[in-house]
């Protein structure tokens, strides 16, 4: 059975009635009707109409080589037909996990030094936390397990990965969270920080709103502080430079942990392997996922620190945790492709070095002014548009959220796959985006921002 025996109407009449979606409000859904993607090739996706989509999500923050890659096909391929699955409980090992995670130790900050696998972020959270909880109890203090997180923080869907994070629609439906999980004000200026206030005295806030939960609670029963190095879900809201610092100050200072979860930023999306690295941080955890394999097989790696893993290994006796997937042998080598393709194309480089840089400048020098742009904000190749009614007060468009997405719509309309998130407007593309990529993604852009306005006043 192949799709193309049917029609767009009839694949949407039987994705309506057997299909439940992530984050879907399906009676909208089952009205709309779904856009169904069928191939990709480099930087676009193509819908049933063959309508050409350059995707400014990579996917969703995950297809950092791009699309098409035959020889990720052919490995998978390759390792399928020798082994296409063991598991690696019970003293067992395949080649392929054993190698990546040599060469992950290599690429991760030099306190980093051993990898658990899992099959998706939420699941490498799920892994973190119970690993950092456990740390603390092998220490002899089970009592130091409260964590710290933020508001408008995401780490995952999973109870525990919802947990962590900080989304209240989603907290809302839990009906019982991981308890002994903190949140508090993440560092996100456009609207918290205060009239008169420096963007550097800001970020001194933010992270002072971390020491004051771990003071609150008592810094013995403090195990760790998670933070991604820039919120992406929540709305790629950038930290101000004063932040990381103090808050690694402040971890080191009451001895809590730093978890970073890199799902989003970790190869190279910010211009450096892992933002740990840009960010000058030795986390104990560093969650990892989505571009680890460019999104060609579902994995994810959970960096363990040092610390971490000398107690574990010499205190731990058997750690009753793992998934069938922990080190898929098919996984774990298209991610050592995956990884050898960012190395010999200098991926990382061209971020750090071209791309990202130029991506910053096109999106303050040609978005940046829009009537209904608010803010742009730039970080490696991770970008955001904050979307206002008054440029002047910031004042937002009534109905939150509607303006970000009629504006994507008006986008993916005109050829450009962009994530509305509340009213801002999020960036996240193919690590292979060249500047001239960029400049056709800010074309669509201010076409999208001029019909939205248009619809909007
Ligand atoms: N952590 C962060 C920072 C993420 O952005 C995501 C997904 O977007 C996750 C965790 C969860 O990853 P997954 O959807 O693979 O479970």
């Amino acid at each position: 059975m192949t799709y193309q025996n049917f029609s767009l109407a009839q694949l949407q009449a039987m994705d309506a009635a057997h299909h439940l979606h992530p984050f879907t409000d399906h009676k909208d859904l089952r009205a709309a009707g779904s856009r169904i993607i069928t191939r990709a090739s480099g930087p676009y996706v193509y819908d049933t109409e063959g309508r050409e989509i350059l995707d400014g999500m990579a996917g969703l923050w995950c297809v950092n080589v791009g699309y098409g890659r035959d020889e990720l096909a052919e490995v998978a391929y390759e390792q399928m037909k020798e082994l296409p699955y063991y598991n690696s409980f019970f003293r067992c090992s395949t080649p392929t996990p054993v190698l990546l995670s040599q060469k992950l130790a290599e690429r991760a900050p030099k306190n980093v030094n051993q990898v658990f696998y899992g099959s998706s972020g939420s699941e490498a959270n799920d892994t973190a936390l119970r690993l950092v909880r456990h740390y603390w109890a092998l220490e002899g203090r089970p009592q130091k397990n409260r964590i710290i997180s933020r508001h408008w923080a995401y780490h995952g869907s999973t109870v525990a990965g919802t947990s962590l994070g900080g989304m209240g629609g989603m907290h809302d439906q839990l009906y019982g969270a991981v308890p002994n999980i903190a949140h508090v004000m993440p560092p996100y200026a456009f609207e918290l920080r205060r009239p008169g206030e420096s963007d550097h005295d800001f970020g001194l806030r933010a992270a002072q709103a971390v020491e004051d939960a771990i003071l609150e609670a008592g810094a013995d029963n403090v195990a760790a502080f998670i933070g991604e190095p820039v919120m992406g879900a929540g709305g790629v809201k950038i930290p101000p430079e004063s932040y990381w610092p103090e808050i690694d100050r402040i971890c080191k200072k009451h001895d809590v942990l730093l978890m970073l979860d890199e799902v989003i930023t970790g190869y190279g999306r910010t211009g450096a392997w892992f933002a740990a690295e840009r960010l000058g941080l030795e986390p104990d955890t560093i969650t990892t996922a989505k571009a680890l394999t460019s999104g060609y097989q579902p994995l994810s790696a959970l960096l363990v620190g040092d610390r971490i893993a000398k107690t574990l290994v010499e205190k731990g006796g058997e750690f009753y945790h793992g998934y069938t997937y922990s080190g898929h042998p098919v996984a774990c080598a298209v991610a050592l492709r995956n990884i050898e393709i960012i190395e010999r194309e200098g991926l990382v480089e061209r971020v750090r070095d071209d791309t990202g840089p130029y991506f910053a400048n096109a999106l303050n020098e040609r978005i940046a002014g829009h009537g209904i742009v608010g803010e742009v904000r730039a970080f490696g190749l991770m970008g955001a548009i904050e979307i206002v009614a008054d440029k002047e007060t910031r004042e937002r468009f009534p109905g939150q959220g509607t303006a970000a997405v009629t504006l994507r719509d008006h986008a993916i309309e005109g050829g450009l796959m962009m994530r509305a998130v509340g009213d801002t407007m999020i960036l996240s593309p193919p690590l292979i985006w060249t500047r001239d990529t960029i400049d056709m993604a800010c074309d669509r852009i201010v076409t999208a921002l001029d019909r939205a306005e248009k619809d909007l006043r």
